[in-house]
């Protein structure tokens, strides 16, 4: 899975509606993904909620967000070389 996959696949898998073998690649991405990991991190409040039962939506400005967060980290990792 690649970061792109793995953003595309983000919503699904906070809302736990990830296929079981994309959720298995997804955490196998984020732990070989700095980048992704921090993106991880800052939902997994969000995540958790969902675990204990609590209805929660990721609100669309928080994907947009993680998405610029995302564009600027590759734009980093990838020009700076
Ligand atoms: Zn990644």
């Amino acid at each position: 899975m690649r970061c792109e996959e793995l953003l595309a696949a983000l919503g699904d898998y906070v809302d736990g509606q990830l296929d079981p073998a994309l959720r298995e690649a997804f955490e196998q991405h984020i732990r070989g993904c700095a980048i992704c990991e921090v993106v991880i991190d800052n939902i997994r409040n969000t995540i958790t909620l969902y675990s204990a039962g609590v209805p929660v939506e990721m609100p669309p400005e928080l994907h947009e967000h993680l998405s610029t967060l995302l564009r600027d980290r590759w734009r980093m990792k990838f020009a700076g070389g």
